[in-house]
């Protein structure tokens, strides 16, 4: 059925790169792009190289050649999903209350949970995906910092995913009628925006993200694989709880349960936190039903839709095969272990950010622009032309 394969049912969602195109021809509107973690190891297939390679540079040199004002890194976002997701964790996990604890990054599974596990909403994590922090935070915050009339500003996400087209459509991602994330596209089709400027890709010289949105730990790469959203958690609440920079946490796969990798955590009180990384949607019920029966037990439960997570999302180049993704899935892990700062809360940015506007993690101000609500859908879902 379909719906094992993308729950949004945005597989044939339409397109807004002439949107785009427009939009860049318009000397009065500013155009912004922020590069999903997972778009960065992939794209450079389109341009003849092995999967897995860290194009950001070039991508990002690529994005400012076709005309774009400013490329920011929605890996900054994820830093932040991180500081907001894990104080919420935190406190479910010492009150005991709404575990397992289910991240909330992948729309597909989010949209699934709306309208196949209604009775799972209130475990979802109510923290806005990266994408989605991050288009509140240029709607609400950098256009007040800049004094850029909102319908002067022009916000569009590169993502490895047509679910997130449907995601940046959901109404409790708009303001005053508006959607905070105006156009998303694929990396396929940034590929295709990128030939048809006839930009040689293979040499355009490295650039860099701009500031502030444009710095971000290991632990916001990982985002991008399957694992990536647990692993950026728990190294953070360990920190928090212990004060320890810990970034490995060893993962081994579940007897009896195709795509589960689960984990223990020590905590300097005795007590453990249980961690489970589910990966590709037709292992879910299975792994909803040994919860429920009490036949596995965790604190928190990381799910992707796709095989392998948004390495492999249908908006990724083709070939998209499970040797493509472990490739790609490599190529993040290597970011990863090069950033010399792998934990969230070390993101200077991201802290100044708290300081300057949300005060602390589920702050008033936080609740308000980071953290969403989710409802009971239908089965039936609308095509977003996102
Ligand atoms: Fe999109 Fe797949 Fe990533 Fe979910 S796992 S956000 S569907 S690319």
């Amino acid at each position: 059925q379909c719906i094992a394969v993308c729950p949004t049912g945005a597989l044939t969602s339409p397109s807004k790169v002439n949107l785009i195109w427009k939009k860049l021809y318009d000397p009065e509107v500013k155009v912004v792009m922020s590069i999903a973690p997972a778009v960065r190891v992939a794209i450079g297939e389109e341009f003849g190289e092995n999967p897995g390679v860290v194009e950001t540079g070039r991508l990002v040199a690529a994005i400012k050649k076709l005309g774009f004002d400013q490329v920011f890194d929605t890996c900054y976002s994820a830093d932040l999903t991180t500081w907001e997701e894990t104080t919420e964790f935190l406190k479910r996990f010492t009150k005991k209350e709404n575990l397992p604890h289910f991240t909330s990054c992948c729309p597909a599974w989010v949209k699934a949970c709306e309208t196949l596990y209604p009775e799972k909403i209130k475990n979802l994590s109510t923290c806005k995906s990266p994408q989605a922090m991050d288009a509140s935070l240029l709607v609400h915050h950098y256009v007040e910092e800049q004094g850029i009339p909102r319908d002067k500003l022009f916000i569009v996400s590169v993502m490895p995913c047509v679910a997130k087209k449907f995601e940046a459509a959901r109404s409790e991602l708009s303001t005053n009628g508006y959607q905070d994330v105006d156009a998303v596209i694929t990396t396929s089709e940034l590929a295709k925006m990128i030939k048809s400027a006839g930009i040689v890709f293979n040499e355009l010289q490295e650039e860099s993200f701009d500031i502030p949105y444009g710095l971000s730990t290991g632990s916001a790469v990982i985002y991008g694989m399957t694992g990536g959203v647990a692993t950026a958690v728990v190294r953070e609440a360990t920190y928090l709880l212990t004060g320890l920079r810990i970034t490995d946490i060893e993962m081994s796969p579940v007897d009896g349960f195709p795509g589960l990798r689960s984990a223990l955590v020590d905590l300097p009180d005795g007590s453990q936190v249980k961690l489970a990384v589910v990966s590709g949607m037709g292992n879910v019920r299975r792994v909803l039903e040994a919860l429920d029966s009490k036949q596995l037990e965790y604190d928190i439960v990381e799910i992707m839709a796709c095989p392998g997570g948004c390495v492999g999302g249908g908006g990724q180049p083709l070939p998209n095969e499970m040797k493509q993704r472990n490739k790609r899935m490599n190529g993040l892990h290597v970011a990863d272990t090069r950033q010399q700062i792998r934990i969230a809360r070390d993101n200077v940015l991201v802290c100044e950010l708290y300081d300057k506007w949300l005060k602390e993690p589920n702050s008033e101000v936080s609740h308000q622009y980071l953290h969403t609500h989710y409802h009971i859908r239908p089965t039936e879902t609308e095509i977003p032309n996102s």
